[in-house]
């Protein structure tokens, strides 16, 4: 298939990028891995494409006070490594492992997907789950905003269209933390619904849970109920079940989904956040 013709320019520096972006009518090229897609499929959004490749300076990954610090060129497949360490770098590398496959991974970035905003992709969720600060640099100066408030729908965020997403603040996790990550995958590329957390246990009672989820809603999903049970509690066999059902006690994740969808969609999320939560606790 021929795409539709659009113009393209290789910046060299953040400050050509925010140029190119300034009227709102250039898109960012990261990897690639969705955007060339889209653009195959002719979308007129896209007429001028701006590549970021080039730009010296955002494939930062350093840890800074508390937070791992995430820059826009930083791709998938540098978080299969050991390159994060804690138990924040065991979750991350769990959860890379289901993103595509190797060249999918190979040249996407973690930015590009919280860019993208797929309601069923992993690092949103994580960001969302963790808490994370996502950074925009615009021609009116930068902002940082919660990866919660970032997420705004599907394919759909706060992010101006003249702003680059510059780089991402994942908080460490601190010490007696553990982590777990289960989806259901099928036919799809991407998962039918996935659960992850990150649950801190001190004296053998759980003092910290965070737990989110995928594809069970219009956009990333933060099952606070399921947390809030977990908190105070033994990580016992009965919490965990308990969590798990009121993680799966979800609203319709769009308008019409039939009845028999929802439930569909709230056993999945049940089993994946036992599954998750049972993770965890072999870990620890
Ligand atoms: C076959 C296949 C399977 C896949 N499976 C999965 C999966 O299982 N899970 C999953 O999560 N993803 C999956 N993906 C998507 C993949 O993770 C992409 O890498 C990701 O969605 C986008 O990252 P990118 O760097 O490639 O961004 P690009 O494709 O370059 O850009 C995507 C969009 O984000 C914008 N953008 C990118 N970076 C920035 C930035 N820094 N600032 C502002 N805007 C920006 C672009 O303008 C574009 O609109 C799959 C893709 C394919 C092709």
């Amino acid at each position: 298939m021929k795409t539709a013709a659009f113009e393209y320019l290789a910046a060299s520096s953040v400050d050509e990028v925010l140029a190119e972006l300034a009227d709102g009518e250039a898109s960012v090229l990261a990897g690639g891995q969705s955007l060339v897609l889209d653009v195959t499929k002719q979308d007129a959004a896209h007429r001028r494409v701006v590549d970021i490749n080039r730009v010296a300076g955002l494939d930062t990954l350093v840890e800074e006070d508390g937070s791992l610090r995430v820059g826009a060129l930083v791709r998938h497949r540098t978080f299969e490594s050991e390159a994060v360490g804690g138990a924040l770098g065991d979750l991350l590398r769990v959860v890379v492992r289901h993103i595509g496959h190797p060249p999918i991974r190979a040249r996407g970035t973690m930015l590009g997907s919280f860019a993208y905003a797929h309601p069923a992709a992993e690092w949103p969720a994580m960001a969302v789950t963790l808490g994370a600060r996502l950074v925009l640099a615009g021609s009116q100066g930068s902002r940082t905003v919660s990866a919660e408030s970032f997420f705004t729908g599907p394919y759909t965020t706060a992010r101006r269209p003249d702003e680059l997403l510059i780089e991402a603040r994942l908080p460490t996790l601190p010490a007696g933390t553990y982590t777990g990550y289960a989806e259901d995958r099928r036919t799809s590329i991407y998962p039918q619904a996935a659960a992850m957390a990150a649950i801190t246990v001190t004296g053998g009672l759980i003092t910290a849970a965070r737990i989110g989820l995928v594809n069970a809603g219009p956009c990333p999903v933060r099952a606070r109920a399921a947390e809030n049970i977990l908190v105070g509690s033994t990580f016992c066999d009965a919490a965990i079940l308990a969590a798990a059902d009121a993680a799966a006690m979800m609203d319709a994740p769009f308008p019409g989904c039939a009845e028999a969808d929802l439930k569909a969609r709230q056993r999945a999320v049940r089993l994946q956040t036992r599954r998750a939560l049972s993770q965890v606790r072999e870990r620890m």
